[in-house]
């Protein structure tokens, strides 16, 4: 690893800063241990962490100054971090609904402003606080929002992959330490976090709990997908739904979650399964990531879960809801057979609507539950899951629709709210 660091102190110095990809001397001398750097890491992005660590580093950052406002490329202060905290170089960050509901500040408890929102990537470790042994500068990582410290009693139980501490919760704005920001404007302004995670930067200070060390040669672009949208689809396929071979499957809103869910169902050898979304520009996607037919709910002049009941003989064993919407849950929740049916929330939820069902209908033997981060316990199991991605169990292909510098991260959210991408990678 000193050789490493050393490689990398050396090549920033000497190399001039540039948005190029990786000379193939340059990937010589950053050794096989991070093959994932090929993945069209610019030599720019890298740091010498023996200057930085210890130090506040002045950077850029998106920030966001309040809802629907658009994204302000900023020059942020990131303190160090404190006890059991790290501070990570972000190299590719993307969006996700979750973020365009944020931004829109659908719900009024979440606000926070300035703020740096973002919660998909990948990058790599700067420096860690006190106490972090697990972690070290230069390790490969993804964020995940939803953290696991490994001795609470909900981390050590295998029923739950909520933590005491560190589970998601999006109205949590400062760090757990002491509750404060790492984020400072130029003039001393505090910058809230956001979903343990805060991405939009090119460096972020995240509890140690919220970082998954991953394979130095895993590709490093697709790596970042893990980070949210296809741990949670696939996770709630495997884990939530528990999918089974020659099952089916109706999967309600196609975007990277939806598709991720699909993957997932594939994996496990489902027959059936059924791709519901108003937007048909989907469905081509929908075939490539294992879907076998498709209702577009605009074509049909009957409830959905009326033609997905006739497309199955009375109803999919499984239903996952990716789109957020309480009337497209409903669909989905009677979409399923009666006696033994499944529906997995996935979708958020900005509005106070509760959920639409009437207790009775329980008693047809149709359940229902919802899954944060696909049940996944992050840093004990998406190693695991990263692997499974490489080996090719999931494919991960056709999730990144877009490519965009970060500077235009406006754009990518007009992508994602238009629904024309899954994922838009941004360089950070
Ligand atoms: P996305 O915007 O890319 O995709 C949503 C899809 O739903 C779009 O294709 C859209 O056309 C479709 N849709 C909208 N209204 C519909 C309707 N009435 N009927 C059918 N389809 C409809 O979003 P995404 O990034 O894939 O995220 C999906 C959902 O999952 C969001 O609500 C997001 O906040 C949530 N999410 C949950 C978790 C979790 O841990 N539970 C994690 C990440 C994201
Ligand atoms: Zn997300």
């Amino acid at each position: 690893m000193a050789m490493l660091l050393q490689a990398r102190r050396i090549l920033t110095q000497t190399l001039p800063r540039c948005s190029s990809n990786s000379s193939p001397a340059f990937v010589k001398l950053l050794g096989l241990a991070s093959r994932g750097l090929h993945d069209n890491v610019s030599r720019s992005k890298l740091f010498d962490p023996n200057a930085t660590s210890g130090n506040v580093i002045t950077c850029k950052a998106a920030v966001v100054r309040g809802p629907k406002q658009p994204f302000l490329m900023e020059t942020i202060r990131v303190d160090p971090p404190t006890k059991m905290e790290v501070r990570i170089k972000i190299l590719y960050t993307s969006i996700c609904h979750t973020d365009l509901s944020a931004w829109k500040g659908e719900n009024e408890a979440q606000r926070a402003y300035p703020r740096i929102l973002g919660h998909e990537a990948v990058g790599l470790v700067e420096s860690v606080g006190e106490g972090v042994t697990d972690l070290k500068a230069g390790d490969h990582v993804i964020p995940i929002f939803n953290g696991e410290c490994g001795h609470c009693p909900y981390c050590t139980t295998k029923t739950t992959n909520l933590c005491q501490t560190y589970r998601v919760n999006p109205f949590k704005s400062v760090m757990e330490n002491d509750g404060k920001c790492r984020f400072s404007t130029k003039d001393g302004e505090p910058i809230f976090h956001y979903l343990n995670t805060s991405t939009f930067t090119e460096y972020s200070v995240l509890d140690s709990a919220c970082v998954v060390k991953i394979d130095p040669n895993a590709p490093l672009k697709k790596m970042s997908l893990l980070s949210c949208g296809v741990s949670t689809g696939v996770g709630a396929a495997w884990n939530a739904a528990n999918v089974q071979a020659g099952s089916s499957v109706a999967i309600f809103g196609l975007g990277a979650l939806g598709l991720a869910a699909s993957e997932g169902a594939r994996a496990r050898g489902a027959s059936k399964i059924i791709g519901v979304d108003i937007n048909p520009g989907k469905f081509d996607k929908g075939k490539e990531m294992g879907m076998t037919h498709f209702v577009n709910p605009k074509d049909i002049s009957k409830p959905v879960h009326q033609r997905i009941r006739e497309m199955t003989g009375g109803g999919v064993d499984y239903s996952i809801e990716c789109a957020g919407n309480v009337e497209v849950l409903r669909e989905a929740f009677l979409s399923t057979h009666d006696g033994w049916g499944k529906t997995v929330v996935v979708g958020i939820y900005p509005t106070p609507k509760m959920l639409p069902l009437h207790p009775m209908e329980l008693f047809d033997g149709r359940s229902i539950s919802g899954t944060i981060f696909g049940d996944f316990k992050g840093k004990s199991q998406l190693p695991e899951l990263a692997k499974a991605c490489m080996n090719g169990v999931v494919n991960l292909d056709g999730f990144i629709t877009h490519e965009l510098p970060f500077e235009k991260i406006n754009e990518a959210f007009e992508l994602l709210g238009d629904g024309k991408a899954l994922r838009c990678l941004l360089h950070v």
